[in-house]
């Protein structure tokens, strides 16, 4: 093991620099298996062999942005645009509750007919049906205001990936009216408003270098947000990076572990991005050091319409089958899905 990396076992509290120098070995066996190690027994030292399930509405694939790693982007004509009613999530959030989801993600592209007001009606619907459960929000750039609307309405978390923490790298993936500056002030407003934040960016997207990375793990670290989103960058065929490569699985995993020992009591989920690429992706994700899955609990009918990238999995199944499944392969590995909350260990 590289003088490095036994220095960041000890203190991860690197700079941008550093991590650089860690990530050039990252294809280093007995450095990642050590990396693995730690982090599993993190996870393992603040939330035993519990995973966490996250319900995932995908409510909405209108989008007035235009990223240009996502399939839902506005300019992408080839989307049939669907929005669920807000009887239709709720019917979601009660077919998941039956299931033993006690947390449900309403996630959607930025889409303007979803006014506040109508966001904070069916925050108050969804906790007045279920009291006992969290409410997480990923629906985009936000004010101030309609942040702390949602939150006093109800909402628990909000997952927003910084996406790149590099400026030029930010302008590489997305058109000039973002911003990456736009974006950490939505996260530091999260933070203030006392939502459980999320924060997390794609690994392999293009142009990112190991240097963009180091800039991730620094301005994690600065944001200290309870869950961090990381999963491969795939290609979307009606994208301009429909020719890219996507990101690499191995990589992802390692840097799970690198996230986990950076912020031992990270919610980290095994994404759906990292289960496409690698049929036991979810699982690998798990071993080093995730503890979060998210099922899908869109309607089917809707699923494939959401096709953020190419070839994303469980589009046909019914949410029941894909929980008792999910629950079968976690067991294999030792684990076991809870019937929780899952608010992130303090
Ligand atoms: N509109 C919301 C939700 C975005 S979708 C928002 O802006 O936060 C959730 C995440 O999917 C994105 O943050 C992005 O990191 C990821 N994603 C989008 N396109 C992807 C692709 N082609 N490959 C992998 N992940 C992708």
């Amino acid at each position: 093991m590289r003088e490095i990396a036994s220095r960041f076992l000890e203190n991860p509290d690197f700079t941008k620099e550093e991590f650089e120098e860690l990530l050039k070995g990252w294809e280093n066996r007995e450095e990642r298996a050590a990396f693995r190690e730690k982090a599993a027994f993190l996870r393992e030292k603040y939330y035993g062999k519990k995973v966490f399930t996250r319900g995932l509405i995908e409510f909405t694939n209108y989008c007035k942005n235009n990223c240009y790693y996502c399939g839902i982007q506005r300019e992408n004509r080839n989307v049939e645009r669907y929005r669920l009613t807000k009887e239709e999530i709720l019917e979601c959030c009660r077919e998941g509750y039956r299931l033993g989801f006690r947390t449900f993600v309403l996630q959607g592209g930025e889409d303007p007919w979803f006014t506040d007001d109508r966001m904070v009606d069916i925050i108050s619907a969804i906790k007045e049906d279920h009291p006992d459960c969290a409410l997480t929000l990923s629906i985009g750039e936000k004010s101030y205001e309609s942040y702390k609307r949602f939150r006093e309405a109800g909402a628990d978390r909000y997952l927003l990936r910084h996406e790149t923490a590099d400026e030029e790298h930010y302008r590489n993936l997305h058109p000039s009216s973002m911003s990456l500056s736009r974006r950490k002030e939505c996260l530091f407003a999260l933070k203030e408003l006392g939502y459980q934040t999320g924060a997390g960016f794609m690994v392999g997207s293009p142009g990112q270098t190991f240097a963009c990375i180091g800039e991730d793990l620094v301005f994690l670290k600065e944001l200290q947000p309870e869950m961090v989103g990381i999963g491969p960058f795939i290609p979307h065929h009606d994208t301009v990076f429909a020719k890219e490569k996507a990101g690499s699985v191995e990589l992802t995993l390692y840097l799970l572990s690198v996230v986990r020992i950076l912020l031992p009591k990270v919610l980290l989920p095994a994404t759906t991005a990292l289960g496409t690429m690698d049929t036991q992706g979810r699982e690998k994700g798990l071993l080093s050091g995730a503890n979060v899955v998210m099922p899908n609990l869109s309607p089917l009918r809707n699923r494939k319409q959401y096709e953020l990238y190419d070839h994303k999995i469980c589009t046909g199944e019914e949410a029941a089958e894909s929980r008792s499944e999910l629950g079968k392969r976690v067991e294999k590995i030792g684990m076991y899905l809870v019937e929780e909350r899952g608010d992130a260990a303090i």
